[in-house]
């Protein structure tokens, strides 16, 4: 008999060196050599390529946030065309973002042939404008039937257009909405602009009551800070699990204390910090202003964060920055995987959203300020927040919903199911004396200048935190930390918005009626605070999430307890989230259905996937390696060893037996049922071939053992 070794050596990691790849970076103190939107389509070439009226007639629509003149888009076009020719594109693309949660692209050339054979580059103002891309492929929900597969791309002039550079060309990317024909929203951005709209109309109808006369547009804004794992290529694609279903659906767990703690803020080996310089260099060049970069708790794991911007461009960034991560990673003999849970047993990765508003002059919203007044304002929009994520808990919990979170949300790591907000020790403090009338914390100075003790300056900076928190203050912002690491922050800010600015006007109605009723403002502010905090404070909780203790008084407080994503996404289409949804006019009911509808399915597919990837494994790859080794122990009689191993082995065969059956569906099964069948009995049936799949790795030979283990793929960089 030859023997060969199923599972190869990782000699490529092994002999990796520095290619000596420049990122031709220059004396950074000559603002020339500063690659920053150096491929962005900024206001800066806009200025400089445009004439005087146009680029004023452009900036002026998009800062009041009115409909664009399609007079200018022809100049708009012929500038951008002629800006990205001189940097050698080939090709122009309207980039949108499908229901898939991914980005989607239809590349065009430039070029045409002229009368005479000779090549023409041209783009038109309508081209820019409006594009149609053969819709039929993307998921819809329902909305549009295949034979009517028209959906088009609008231009979203306020999202900056780019190049992105590939080693065979370059291609000018449009960012784009995507719509049916008949007007519904086929993807993440329109919704997410309407809620922006939404919240900036409830703001600054907010803010005039508050005795704000200046503010014409508030923004929300966000900023993300995006958890991943680099891994060696060569593991990635030595496991059809991780190559098909983004995360290892075998593998048992490496020895206990192998995550070391000083990988958290160790030092980044150097092949990783080579990838991370060249992605960070690529996405300053498209003016992503990437920021922060660490190790995360796991082997293998780092997260990056920008700057915060305002939450249309924040997210399309977003959405560049995982794409841009995962191609670079390549020319580093790299994988960057994005999934929630790629390991079992090893910490998930997960996606921060820090979420806040600022007004056109410059204010943030949540900043509780110096002065008495600035805090009146802060405190009624902190209430807003509050009451906003009391009353729609469960979308919150939809909105971060999707299979790979399932692993995540309410295990010991990352933000439990349950939606509850952190307000720290100061800010619980200055709410409990507004509502007890008692002046505890409040000094003689800190009125509102209307005889209301209202609330002293807050020292929110410092120390103050709580990581366990789903949704946490933290100073001058909110951080909604149950996100995923590989979604589209676009959905969960769209909900933020919406529910945000319902309760800031509801909270406004309440306002302008006391005003109205003769209150002074400041006494009505506290008033209209402490109503609202007072029926809104269950959702508040300073301890730790993970206890089993805060499980039960979450649930003796009435909050939600959605555990898995079957059980969440029924909130996209609850009474509620309709009403608010719809009064705003983000979604229309049809158009909730259909992303309920179409993220259910998302979920039955990928669970299905995943159930056969891992039949598949444990029957062709897995089972033979423990044949092969049954064989050799039979031939050598050690009784010992092959007594487990024949009971492994049979129980193996029965359980893959079990999970083969529970992959054909029953007959009739659809939509959320389906969901709920493949959670309940797929997902079940493939945990169960798991644990004796990983039973079996402990003791079959190594040498026969065809999967990459936890240990070579975690700590091999
Ligand atoms: P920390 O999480 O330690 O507080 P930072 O203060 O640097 O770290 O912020 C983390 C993230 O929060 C960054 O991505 C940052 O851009 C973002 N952020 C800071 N201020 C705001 C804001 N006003 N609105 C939205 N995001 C913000
Ligand atoms: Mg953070």
């Amino acid at each position: 008999m030859t023997v060969t070794r199923a599972r190869k050596h990782n000699l490529s990691a092994a002999s990796w060196s520095a290619d000596g790849r420049s990122i031709e970076t220059g004396d950074l103190r000559d603002a020339g050599n500063h690659p920053y939107a150096a491929n962005v389509f900024s206001p800066a070439v806009q200025r400089e390529r445009l004439s005087k009226e146009t680029y004023e007639r452009l900036n002026e629509t998009l800062a009041s946030g009115a409909a664009l003149d399609p007079s200018l888009a022809d100049e708009v076009a012929h500038a951008m065309k002629e800006w990205a020719l001189e940097h050698g594109a080939t090709h122009y693309t309207h980039m949108f973002q499908p229901l898939t949660g991914l980005t989607a692209e239809k590349h065009d050339s430039f070029f045409e042939p002229g009368r005479d054979g000779e090549a023409i580059a041209r783009l038109s103002g309508s081209e820019l404008i409006q594009g149609e891309p053969d819709a039929s492929s993307f998921p819809t929900g329902g909305i549009r039937a295949t034979f009517e597969a028209r959906g088009y791309t609008a231009w979203d002039p306020t999202s900056p257009a780019f190049l992105l550079e590939n080693p065979n060309g370059v291609l000018l990317c449009i960012p784009t909405a995507f719509a049916s024909w008949t007007g519904e929203a086929l993807d993440a951005k329109i919704p997410l602009l309407r809620s922006m709209d939404a919240l900036s109309n409830s703001a600054v109808n907010a803010l005039r009551l508050l005795g704000d006369h200046e503010t014409k547009r508030v923004f929300t804004t966000v900023g993300p800070e995006q958890e991943y794992f680099l891994i060696d290529e060569q593991y990635y694609f030595e496991r059809p699990d991780l190559v098909t279903t983004g995360r290892t659906l075998f593998g048992a767990r490496p020895p206990k204390g192998h995550e070391l703690d000083d990988h958290y803020f160790g030092s980044i080996p150097e092949r990783i910090l080579a990838c991370m310089l060249e992605t960070e260099r690529e996405l300053v060049k498209l003016g992503v202003p990437v920021k922060t970069r660490h190790n995360e708790v796991a082997p293998g794991q780092y997260e990056v964060a920008p700057i915060f911007e305002n939450s249309n461009v924040g997210s399309d960034n977003q959405q560049l920055t995982m794409q841009i991560m995962q191609n670079v990673a390549r020319r580093y003999g790299l994988v960057c995987l994005l999934h929630e849970k790629p390991f079992a047993g090893v910490n998930g990765s997960g996606k921060h959203n820090n979420w806040s508003m600022s007004t056109d002059t410059g204010t943030n919203l949540m900043d509780p300020g110096e002065t008495p007044a600035e805090n009146a304002s802060f405190v009624f929009f902190c209430t807003a927040v509050i009451q906003a994520v009391n009353k729609h808990q469960g979308l919150l919990r939809a909105s971060v919903a999707n299979i790979g979170q399932d692993h995540r949300l309410g295990a010991n790591e990352a933000p439990p199911a349950i939606i509850s907000i952190f307000l720290g020790a100061e800010l619980d403090k200055a709410f409990e004396s507004i509502v007890s009338g008692e002046g505890s914390g409040v000094t003689e100075d800190a009125t509102l200048g209307l005889g209301t003790p209202v609330l002293p300056p807050l020292p929110m900076h410092g120390g103050d935190r709580n990581r366990t928190s789903p949704f946490a203050f933290t100073g001058n912002k909110f951080e909604f930390r149950a996100l995923g690491s590989s979604m589209s922050i676009a959905f969960p800010n769209t909900v933020l918005n919406t529910i945000v600015a319902e309760a800031i006007d509801d909270l406004a109605d309440k306002l302008k009626a006391r005003i109205d009723a003769g209150e002074e403002v400041g006494p009505a502010v506290a008033d209209v605070v402490t109503e609202s905090y007072s029926a809104n404070r269950q959702v508040c909780f300073d301890g730790d999430n993970y206890a089993e203790e805060w499980h039960a008084e979450a649930q003796a407080r009435g909050l939600k307890n959605l555990r898995t994503t079957p059980d969440a996404l029924p909130e996209v289409i609850a009474p509620a989230t309709v009403a608010a949804f719809e009064r705003y006019n983000v979604l229309s009911r049809r158009e909730l259905e259909a992303r309920f509808e179409v993220w259910v399915e998302q979920y039955s597919v990928r669970a299905n996937i995943e159930a056969e990837t891992a039949c598949s494994i444990a029957k062709t790859m897995l089972l033979p390696a423990a044949i092969r080794y049954a064989t050799e122990v039979d031939a050598a009689r050690i009784e010992g060893v092959a007594a487990e191993l024949r009971s492994l082995v049979e129980q193996f065969v029965t359980r893959i037996q079990e999970l083969e059956r529970a992959n054909v569906y029953p007959d009739g099964l659809e939509g959320i049922e389906l969901a709920e069948y493949a959670r309940d009995e797929q997902l079940v049936r493939m945990a169960e071939v798991r644990e004796v799949a990983d039973a079996l790795e402990l003791i079959v030979a190594d040498d026969l053992w065809p999967l990459p283990k936890y240990s070579e793929i975690l700590f091999i960089k």
